[in-house]
């Protein structure tokens, strides 16, 4: 496959930033085994973008533009790209509705304008940008394929690990597999920093750190002749990556913390419930967003009052009194309290402050109690998270899951030592 890169943006040939992306792109491509024959760079200037985008397109199987995909005037790759290659443009649904949940989520408001990043070229597809708003573009025709991505780096390159890749795959002679790692309760940095060597050494198969949806994962991928060769190349870098970074990888493709410790919980026959304050429902839905979650989870009670947190799980209103709702001992109480009432081997209590109001000096926005009870025992974390609201609440759901994961994991390497 030939490809050619274009790169749009006055500021580019104003040499006011660096072409970041061509380079990583053109890394990338030279990984997969895509030629990539040329690179032009043209202005935020439609006439010139449009001869550049023909002439490409005369030479080239695949051009992949760089920018230009944003809300406001100057950004006119895709009309371009539309009228090159003779199509109209049609707004995709489901990018739209992306776009409408991403500012909903910043809090920030939404101009008609942002619905023109939901449009693609008729026939095309639109490529999910979880990492901004502009939906990335893929367009064919006549055996001929344009790439749309966004500028930002930030965006880029996630989406062309997660998105492009597989259409390249598609395409490609030979096979290009790739396949995600999942990682828990380790930042980007320190992840990086134990596979630094690894990161810089590669070759094949690449390996991508990414971060999605507040999590680490690492994509591997590989270029083989076939599926046989590329599970082989596969095969010891996996191994070297478990190795180094031990139980904090808990699955992968499409595994999620929940569905790991749904499936571990299963395996042992044993169950959990949960007590939430403000988490407000978000562990139990994410237990039960994993199907066959009924196996190991029946009763989850979101207890926001102190009210609630009496009459449905015993928690004695003197402690509430003395120690406030956000406490330790009531994030116990509360654990002990949900594990009897469903008579459940796990049970877990969390009670916090998200914030953005309702802090004070003894007790700031962020701060969590987390209980983890099991049989008669319990320990209790103390918590505190930076961030919004919603960061606070996700952050509290992964640790308690991946505390549990723990656990679990633990329980399962004494049975095999007991039963050696
Ligand atoms: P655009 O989509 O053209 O509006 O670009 C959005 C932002 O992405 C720009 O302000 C730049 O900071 C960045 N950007 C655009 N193109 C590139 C590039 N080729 N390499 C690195 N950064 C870029
Ligand atoms: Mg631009």
């Amino acid at each position: 496959m030939k490809a050619e890169i274009i790169s749009v943006g006055t500021e580019l040939l104003l040499g006011q930033i660096v072409d970041t992306n061509a380079a990583f792109l053109a890394r990338r491509l030279a990984e997969l085994g895509v030629e990539l024959y040329r690179r032009v760079t043209v202005g935020d200037n439609p006439e010139r973008l449009k001869k550049a985008l023909q002439e490409a397109l005369q030479r080239a199987d695949l051009v992949i533009t760089i920018g230009g995909l944003g809300p406001t005037d100057d950004d006119l790759t895709r009309e371009m790209a539309a009228e090159v290659m003779g199509l109209p443009l049609v707004l995709d649904q489901a990018a739209w509705e992306d776009i409408q949940t991403y500012f909903r989520k910043l809090n920030r408001p939404l101009t008609e304008n942002n619905k023109k990043q939901a449009q693609i070229p008729q026939g095309g597809k639109a490529l999910a940008n979880r990492w901004g708003t502009a939906a990335g573009v893929w367009a064919e025709k006549d055996g001929k394929c344009v790439l749309c991505l966004p500028g930002p780096p930030k965006e880029l390159e996630p989406m062309f690990e997660e998105e492009v890749l597989p259409l390249l795959a598609a395409r490609a002679q030979g096979t290009i597999t790739s396949t995600v790692l999942k990682i828990a309760s380790l930042g980007e940095s320190l992840v990086a920093e134990k596979i630094s060597d690894l990161l810089r050494e590669q070759t094949n198969p690449t390996i991508a750190p990414l971060v999605q949806d507040g999590e680490v994962i690492l994509r591997l991928t590989s270029r083989a002749r076939d599926r046989e060769e590329a599970a082989r190349l596969m095969a010891p870098l996996e191994e070297e990556l478990h190795r180094r970074l031990g139980t904090a990888i808990y699955g992968r493709d499409g595994d999620t913390l929940a569905s790991v410790v749904v499936e571990l919980l299963a395996s042992f026959g044993q169950t959990l419930a949960t007590a939430e304050s403000c988490t407000g429902g978000l562990l139990a839905s994410r237990i039960t967003d994993v199907p066959g979650a009924s196996e190991v989870f029946g009763l989850g009670v979101v207890a926001y009052s102190n009210q609630a947190k009496e009459e449905l799980l015993g928690v004695p209103k003197e402690l509430l009194e003395k120690e406030g709702a956000v406490s330790s001992l009531v994030a116990e109480a509360m654990a002990k309290g949900i594990q009897k009432r469903a008579s459940s081997h796990w049970g877990i209590g969390i009670t916090g402050i998200a914030g953005p109001t309702g802090g004070t000096p003894q007790k700031p926005v962020g701060l969590v109690y987390l209980a983890l009870a099991r049989g008669k025992d319990c320990e209790v974390h103390k918590l505190h998270w930076p961030g919004s609201r919603e960061a606070v609440r996700r952050r509290t759901v992964n640790f308690a899951l991946d505390l549990l994961r723990q656990k679990l994991l633990r329980q399962e390497k004494n049975n095999q030592c007991r039963n050696n």
